[in-house]
């Protein structure tokens, strides 16, 4: 049995998330130890950010492919290569059951055994930050189909051979129990955040982001350091709800 803890390394990672950018603002660290260590890891975005700006000249279609050429570079300096884009549009993203649909047969073509998501039950951040819709609906959808559906032997048919997930990484939640140590890969998770240059232009990000880990990391529980007998928090960190779905009655995929 993996423990999925802060050390766990899976085989292969699929993070699902709503626009280009998202993934590298909350899970970036994490997915680029995984890659360094050897996990194969997927991108799915529902959208390409087609609305994302405020430029009156820029239109739907040019900033679509402008988004997902710089969600590659992103994905490129993370150590992915897979990134499959659902073109939805953006800010009009509802949970459906034809997108659950789609994402299953994802979940069984690549067969994970992490998929990350985001929170959909996280609606308020501190006084300043709603929620965006579609970062909720695309946690939902990405649990949905993870769990009951992907696994279903009765369930789609057509969609592939079903597929468990042993565990869901699930970020920018308000109820974390497992913390990442990223600090060998905050520069990565900062390099990446670059590659969105039409969002964030020039702008430098990376107090905010080692403002954000290192809030995470003094969260942490101190874990023991070896043989020494003093408490040990990583400095930066990415926080997670881990849900262990693989259970000791559930054989392990051969
Ligand atoms: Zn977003």
């Amino acid at each position: 049995m993996p423990k999925f803890d802060a050390d766990y390394v899976p085989r292969s990672a699929m993070a699902i998330y709503a626009h280009p950018d998202d993934i590298e603002f909350t899970v970036a660290g994490t997915v680029a130890k995984w890659a360094r260590a050897g996990c194969e890891v997927t991108f799915v975005l529902f959208t390409s950010g087609n609305v994302g700006t405020h430029d009156p000249k820029m239109t739907r279609d040019r900033l679509a492919r402008v988004r997902e050429r710089e969600e590659r570079e992103a994905a490129r300096i993370q150590g992915v290569r897979n990134v499959v884009f659902l073109r939805k549009d953006d800010c009009e993203l509802a949970a459906t059951l034809a997108l659950r649909k789609s994402l299953v047969r994802l979940i069984r073509r690549h067969r994970p055994e992490v998929v990350l998501c985001n929170d959909p039950q996280a609606l308020f951040f501190g006084d300043e930050y709603v929620n965006h819709p579609d970062h909720r609906a695309a946690g939902q959808m990405a649990l949905d189909a993870v769990f009951p559906c992907a696994e279903m032997r009765l369930l789609w048919p057509d969609g592939g051979r079903p597929h468990k997930v042993h565990a869901v990484y699930v970020s920018s939640t308000h109820s974390p129990n497992t913390w990442v140590d990223i600090a060998e890969t905050i520069g990565t998770k900062i390099a990446a955040l670059r590659a969105h240059r039409s969002q964030l232009g020039d702008r430098d990000l990376s107090p905010r982001i080692y403002g954000w880990a290192t809030a995470e990391a003094r969260r942490a529980p101190a874990r023991k350091a070896g043989g020494r007998g003093r408490d040990r928090r990583p400095r930066f960190a990415e926080a997670f709800r881990v849900m262990r779905l693989l259970r000791e009655e559930t054989p392990p995929e051969s």
